[in-house]
């Protein structure tokens, strides 16, 4: 197949840390990338610049309060602006767009990263929460649609490109790296202790608000388990994880011949967001280079599953199936928001979860539908836990 001079891209979420780090790489491959959409919750003025700046065809304000603002900040270029979520689901169907990086965080980006398989749009996916929530569904409309969807996500990232010209090849497991966050070594104890000051602290990701609070619980990981069996059609014993806290092995693919591959780098989301956008094709960066030598020892231990209990819900959830992991990240979501607002301690973030997931109502067969009202009921349900 040729590939189009330029390819066109549409940024959901351009104002977050991915989105940002996206159009980085646009800005050094403006021969080869072109941005047709942006589109931003909140943050007007940083959409406004970054408008001004590429000139895409057209962009999406979330709060719809905000629209008239940016409608006139840019009434001098010819570029489209729209607001709201339906209108998110709208835009990513233009027919000028080549490929969508869901960069949304959260349940939030699930409804357009659908909107744009089902227009056939392939897929650099950031939104983890997409395929935690409705993996199968997910999965089976890419498939249906012949999308292919590159992971955005580093490990992820890693698996997929240790497993360039191996596609045929059986997986026999694939090793998922952690850092084990900023509260790695402590007890349950301790961690009752934390503010939410020390948890936004990651030692080696610059990352937004939740995924930050979820690393440090090691949610992050949680979710990133069944993003991965999703991805690479592995069943739950397939996966593992083992805490690296360099993060310089970014994952790893054990095969049936007992051969491990794993791909390495300094811990820098520029490059799994550059390889999305080339793929297969590996184009120059100018990212520092990893070197051996100031990094003596690369070090792995155990997750300790009793003091950070994340691992285990989502090891839990993703056997259940079903409306089980929609409820464990709708969950997750609300409390992680609590924690941020200091409404409950660290520890609850995982209670909170677990007790809704307890509780929620299981469906085993979930329609999209169902999966909107899981979403919601959980939110009210973790929304009370949270207020106890
Ligand atoms: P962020 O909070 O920095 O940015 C989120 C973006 O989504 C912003 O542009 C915001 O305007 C937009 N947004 C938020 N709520 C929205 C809503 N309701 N509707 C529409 N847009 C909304 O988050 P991030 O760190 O860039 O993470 C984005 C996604 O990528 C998450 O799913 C995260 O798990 C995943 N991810 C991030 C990293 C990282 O290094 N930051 C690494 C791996 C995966
Ligand atoms: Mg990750």
């Amino acid at each position: 197949m040729t590939q189009p001079a330029k390819k066109n891209i549409a940024i959901l979420g351009s104002t977050g840390s991915i989105g940002k780090q996206a159009l980085d790489i646009v800005r050094a491959n403006m021969d080869k990338l072109q941005v047709e959409v942006l589109t931003a919750q909140n943050n007007a003025d940083l959409l406004i610049q970054q408008a001004i700046e590429f000139l895409p065809n057209a962009i999406v304000v979330g709060e719809e309060s905000k629209y008239l603002y940016v409608k006139d900040a840019l009434q001098k270029h010819d570029i489209k602006v729209y607001a709201g979520a339906d209108a998110l689901c709208q835009v990513v169907q233009m027919e000028s767009i080549h490929i969508v990086l869901a960069a949304i965080v959260g349940f939030a980006g699930l409804r357009s990263t659908l909107a744009a398989i089902e227009a056939g749009k392939q897929i650099a996916l950031a939104n983890k929460e997409t395929l935690v929530v409705a993996g199968a569904l997910v999965t089976e409309a890419a498939k249906a649609k012949g999308v292919n969807i590159y992971p955005v996500d580093s490990e992820h990232s890693a698996i997929f490109q240790c497993l360039a010209g191996e596609f045929h090849n059986t997986i026999e497991k694939i090793i998922l790296t952690a850092s084990g966050g900023p509260f790695r070594g402590k007890d349950s104890k301790f961690l009752e202790t934390v503010k939410k000051e020390d948890a936004l602290k990651h030692p080696n990701w610059s990352m937004g608000a939740k995924i930050t609070i979820d690393s440090a619980t090691l949610m992050n990981k949680g979710l990133e388990i069944i993003e991965a069996a999703w991805l690479f059609a592995l069943r739950p014993e397939q996966i593992e994880v083992i805490i690296h806290p360099q993060s310089i092995i970014h994952s790893l693919v054990q095969f049936e011949d007992g051969s491990i591959k794993a791909q390495m780098g300094l811990p820098d989301m520029k490059l799994p967001i550059q390889y999305a956008f080339f793929y297969p094709n590996r184009v120059y960066s100018s990212f520092k280079r990893f070197d051996f030598a100031s990094y003596p020892s690369l070090t792995f231990e155990k997750p300790d599953f009793t003091s950070f209990p994340a691992i285990q819900l989502a090891f839990d959830a993703m056997k259940k199936g079903g409306n089980m992991p929609c409820i464990l990240n709708a969950a997750n979501e609300i409390a992680v928001h609590a924690f941020l607002k200091d409404q409950i301690g660290f520890t609850e973030i995982p209670a909170v979860v677990e007790k809704c997931m307890e509780q929620g109502h299981f469906i085993a067969n979930p329609a999209i539908s169902d999966y909107m009202e899981s979403d919601k009921e959980t939110r009210i349900m973790a929304t009370a836990c949270c207020k106890k």
